[in-house]
């Protein structure tokens, strides 16, 4: 009897308990869902990520546990015109520098060291660039990325050197080994400086579709991006000159009001091509031609010039640096940031 009794009072408290087992993963996937910013970007946190190729960390990111990942993973850099092995932290440090100003926000500066690591090891895994075949990387932002040096550092930062030099230290080193994955593998992780509003898909400016390049809402605007419209004035004699140069097909003959015909442009609102004199010429022809500072454009003729308004600053694709700063002020983290310009991406850790 006392035997059932103890079996009777055992079995209620498993029943009683059981419940109460499950509650730490329900609770944590509603923490998560909490957490999504409207629009709600992909909620991603750092996760190691089984990979074949490549080794993959077992620690927790940005764990103090050292060496880095980082560290361990080197970079052969072509710079002033010799091979330099360097640790990929070194390396990120002066690229981090060069491409993000390092007065944004802590958040925007991590989604650009994750960036910037991925493109570079994006670059490693798939061959040298022609330009460089012995080295992984180099300095030319053309190229590769943009690198800043010691000197230029100081020059550029001033009276903020330590301040700037520990927020982008610590941008690389907090996301120590992070890269942005897609089936797995480090993503073409390419950026821009400014959207018009919203980014484009690398189809529409490259040819070929990316499934993590697509086209998402940026909040950056004329408030906080520096020449965020710009003008630029051609006079009617060169526009003409340099059109008939590279089409040569293009009737210009008549007054230059009746030269433009009709753009067509993607949903970001850039000109994928407009008829000029009779003849389609590609956006971004105009944009090389005329050096504007993106496709985003509207032409028109004024006087004795063709005037181009512009918005933003570069191709478009991927993550706007100035769009994850705006991101950062509104509280997005890293994690957040990437996910939103990089879709259907997950963020792990690797190392070369
Ligand atoms: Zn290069």
């Amino acid at each position: 009897m006392k035997h059932i009794l103890v079996a009777v009072i055992l079995l209620l408290l498993m029943l009683f308990l059981m419940p109460l087992l499950a509650l730490p993963a329900d609770t944590a996937s509603g923490a998560n869902s909490d957490a999504a910013v409207s629009p709600a970007p992909t909620a991603t946190l750092p996760a190691d990520v089984s990979t074949n190729s490549l080794a993959v960390s077992s620690q927790p990111p940005a764990a103090s546990a050292a060496p880095s990942l980082d560290a361990q993973t080197s970079v052969r850099l072509l710079i002033n015109g010799t091979i330099r092995t360097v640790p990929m932290d070194e390396y990120l440090f002066h690229v981090v520098a060069a491409e993000m100003p390092a007065s944004f926000e802590l958040e925007a500066l991590k989604a650009q060291a994750i960036a910037a690591r991925t493109y570079a090891l994006y670059k490693i895994q798939n061959g040298p660039s022609p330009n460089h075949p012995n080295a992984d990387l180099c300095t030319n932002s053309n190229c590769c990325s943009a690198y800043i040096t010691e000197a230029k550092m100081k020059q550029a930062w001033g009276a903020s050197l330590e301040e700037y030099r520990a927020k982008v230290l610590q941008a690389v080193s907090e996301t120590d080994g992070q890269a942005i994955l897609y089936n797995g593998q480090p993503i073409n992780a390419v950026f821009h400086s400014s959207s018009s509003g919203t980014t484009e898909k690398a189809e529409l400016v490259w040819g070929a579709a990316v499934p993590y390049l697509s086209s998402v809402f940026s909040p950056e605007n004329g408030e906080t991006v520096p020449n965020f419209e710009s003008t630029v004035k051609v006079p009617v004699a060169q526009f003409r000159l340099a059109i008939l140069q590279a089409y040569p097909d293009a009737d210009l003959s008549g007054s230059p009001s009746q030269w433009f015909g009709k753009a067509d442009r993607s949903r970001a609102d850039r000109v994928l091509r407009i008829f000029i004199g009779g003849v389609p010429v590609a956006g971004s022809s105009l944009r090389s031609l005329f050096g504007l500072r993106s496709t985003a454009f509207s032409v028109s003729v004024q006087g004795n010039n063709v005037v181009f308004q512009v918005t933003g600053y570069g191709h478009g694709v991927g993550m706007s640096q100035y769009g994850a700063n705006a991101y950062a002020l509104q509280g997005w983290n890293c994690y957040e940031i990437l996910t939103w310009y990089y879709q259907g991406t997950i963020i792990g850790s690797w190392k070369r």
